[in-house]
C-alpha cells in the first residue's frame, strides 16, 4: 500500500496471547513455549506484548523478565492490580525491556464495587489514582483499564478516565470484561468519552472485548470507529471463557476494508499471522475451528464447483482476501531426507526455535525417521518435531516403543515401553480399540488416570503421507490439560499427545 500513513491514524495492536490468552483453561505454557510465542509476536511487529502477570506466580515474573530482556521491538508490558506490591514486581520484570509498559486495573461497575471490592466510588477513584502515580515511578508508560467498564455508570466513568490521564496514564482501556456489550452500544461507549472527558486527547483511547456474544470483534471495530486507537486482541482469539478478539480478524478487518475504517493502518505483518496461528495452537493444544475466520483451515478452500470455476477465472469473485497475505502460501517444502543436521538447525532457528545439542540430537533423529516415512517435511511437521525434542530434556516420559495389534477378530492389545531418566519400563494391556489399549498401557506405567475430555484428529500439513495430528484434553482429577502430538500412525500420535499431558501434569505438580 502507498497511501501516506500518519502516526494518529494507526491502531496500536496489542498481544496479550501471553496473558489473557494463557489464562485460559487448559492453554498454559511453560517458560520456554512463552519465548518461542514472544518470538514470533515481535517477528509480526504488534506493537505491545502483553507478556504477563508478573504477582500471580514466580514463573510468570520470570517469563516477563526474560522476555522483556530478549524482545527487541514491542514495549513489554506487565499486568498489575492497583496494589503496591503487583506494581512494584511488574515495574521490576518490565525494567529491562527497551519500551516498558505497566498495565494497571481496577473494577469499576457497580456490581463489582459491591460485591468484589466492597468499596464507594470515591475510594475507587482515590485508590486507581495513587496506583498510576506509584505506577509511574517505575515506568513512564502506564495503561490503566476500569475493568468492567462496559457495566460502569457512564458518568463515574467518565470521572475515572478523566482522573487517571490527570495521573499520568497515557492510554486507557475501556474493557468489556464479561463480553455483554454489543457493537452500537460499545461504539457508543467510546463516543461518549470523547464528549464528556475534557482531557482525552492526552491519552490513547484502548478496548479490550470478550467473545461471550461472539462479538468481540465487531465490539472492537465499533469502538475504532468512534476513536479508539488501541486494540487488545489474542492469536486464535485465545483467552478466558469463550476468549478475547482475534487479533488476525481484526488486522484483516482493517486491511480488507480500508474503504470503510479511511486511513487508519496497523504495523502488523500479516504474512506472519498463519505461522504465528498454527504456533498458538501447537503450543497450546488448543485447536483452531475448521471454518474459523481467517486463520481456520477451510477460510480459504473453495469447495463448491461453481466458486472453483470463478475463482479459476478471477480470484477476487469469492475472495475477499488472498491467501498469501496471511502468509498460507508460503508453507513451503523446507527440508527432505538429505538435509543435514546444520540446515536442520537453521531452519528452526529461523522458526525462534533454539534447542540445546542434546535437545537437537533427539529431534534430528526424528525427522531422519520421518523422512523416511514421509518425502515431504514442512515447517508445521518441525515444529512437531522440535517439540518432541523439548520434551526429552525435561523430567518426563518419553515414548519409546509401541505395539498395538488389532484387527476384526483380535482383541486390541497394546506393548508400550516408556523411558524417564534411566528407567525403563514396559507394559501391555487390551482396551476397546488400539488407542483405548495404548492409552490404558501408558496409564498402567504413569500410574496417572486421566478423563478424555476432547479427542481429535487433523492433518498437519498436506498429502497422503501427512503426520496426523492428534489433540486431546484430559482432565487430571481437577487439572485440565491440552497437548497435540503428530506421527504418520495415529495411535502413535494419540499415544504421544497422552503422554505429553501426563508430562505437563508431572510438570505443573514439580515431580
Ligand atoms: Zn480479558
Amino acid at each position: 500500500m502507498t497511501t501516506r500513513r500518519s502516526a494518529k491514524d494507526k491502531i496500536i495492536i496489542f498481544d496479550t496471547t501471553l496473558r489473557d490468552g494463557e489464562q485460559s483453561p487448559g492453554a498454559s505454557l511453560n517458560h520456554r513455549e512463552k519465548m518461542e510465542l514472544a518470538h514470533q509476536l515481535a517477528k509480526m511487529k504488534v506493537d505491545v506484548i502483553e507478556a504477563g502477570f508478573p504477582i500471580a506466580s514466580p514463573d510468570d515474573f520470570n517469563a516477563v523478565k526474560a522476555i522483556a530482556e530478549t524482545i527487541k521491538g514491542p514495549a513489554i508490558c506487565g499486568l498489575a492490580r492497583c496494589i503496591d506490591k503487583d506494581i512494584e514486581r511488574c515495574g521490576e520484570a518490565v525494567a529491562p525491556a527497551g519500551k516498558s509498559r505497566i498495565h494497571v486495573f481496577l473494577a469499576t461497575s457497580a456490581i463489582h464495587r459491591q460485591f468484589k471490592l466492597k468499596k464507594a466510588r470515591s475510594e475507587i477513584l482515590k485508590q486507581a489514582v495513587a496506583s498510576i502515580k506509584y505506577a509511574r515511578t517505575f515506568c513512564d508508560d502506564i495503561e490503566f483499564s476500569p475493568e468492567d467498564a462496559s457495566r460502569t455508570e457512564p458518568d463515574f466513568l467518565a470521572e475515572m478516565v478523566e482522573a487517571a490521564i490527570d495521573a499520568g496514564a497515557g492510554t486507557i482501556n475501556i474493557p468489556d470484561t464479561v463480553g455483554y456489550s454489543i457493537p452500537s452500544e460499545f461504539g457508543s461507549v467510546i463516543a461518549r468519552l470523547y464528549d464528556d472527558v475534557p482531557n482525552i486527547n492526552d491519552a490513547i483511547i484502548s478496548v479490550h472485548c470478550h467473545n461471550d456474544l461472539g462479538l468481540s470483534v465487531s465490539n472492537s471495530l465499533a469502538a475504532v470507529q468512534n476513536g479508539a486507537r488501541q486494540v487488545e486482541c489474542t492469536i486464535n482469539g485465545l483467552g478466558e471463557r469463550a476468549g478475547n478478539a482475534a487479533l488476525e480478524e481484526v488486522v484483516m478487518a482493517l486491511r480488507t476494508r480500508s474503504d470503510q475504517f479511511g486511513k487508519l493502518w496497523t504495523g502488523v505483518k500479516t504474512e506472519k499471522i498463519y505461522q504465528a496461528s498454527r504456533m498458538v495452537s501447537s503450543l497450546t493444544g488448543m485447536q483452531v475451528q475448521r471454518n474459523k475466520a481467517i486463520v481456520g483451515a477451510n477460510a480459504f478452500a473453495h469447495e463448491a464447483g461453481i466458486h472453483q470455476d470463478g475463482v479459476l477465472k478471477n480470484r477476487e469473485t469469492y475472495e475477499i482476501m488472498r491467501p498469501e497475505d496471511i502468509g498460507l502460501e508460503a508453507v513451503e517444502l523446507v527440508l527432505g531426507k538429505h538435509s543435514g543436521r546444520h540446515a536442520f538447525r537453521h531452519r528452526l532457528k529461523k522458526m525462534g526455535i533454539d534447542l540445546t545439542a542434546e535437545e537437537l540430537e533427539v529431534s534430528y533423529k526424528n525427522f531422519i525417521a520421518l523422512a523416511d516415512k514421509k518425502k515431504n517435511i514442512y515447517d508445521d511437521d518441525l515444529v512437531m518435531l522440535a517439540r518432541e525434542g523439548m520434551e526429552s530434556s525435561m523430567p518426563a516420559y518419553v515414548l519409546d516403543y509401541l505395539h498395538v495389534a488389532t484387527g476384526t477378530s483380535t482383541v486390541p492389545t497394546a506393548t508400550v515401553r516408556l523411558i524417564k531418566g534411566d528407567e525403563v519400563i514396559q507394559d501391555a494391556s487390551c482396551g476397546d480399540g488400539p488407542v483405548d489399549a495404548a492409552l490404558k498401557t501408558i496409564e498402567r506405567i504413569t500410574g496417572l488416570n486421566g478423563k478424555l475430555l476432547d479427542f481429535s484428529l487433523q492433518a498437519v500439513t498436506i498429502g497422503k503421507d501427512a503426520m496426523g495430528e492428534v489433540s486431546l484434553r484430559v482432565g487430571f482429577g481437577s487439572d485440565v490439560i491440552s497437548a497435540k502430538a503428530a506421527s504418520t500412525d495415529i495411535v502413535e500420535a494419540a499415544a504421544k499427545a497422552y503422554l505429553a499431558c501426563s508430562n505437563r501434569l508431572l510438570i505443573k505438580q514439580g515431580k
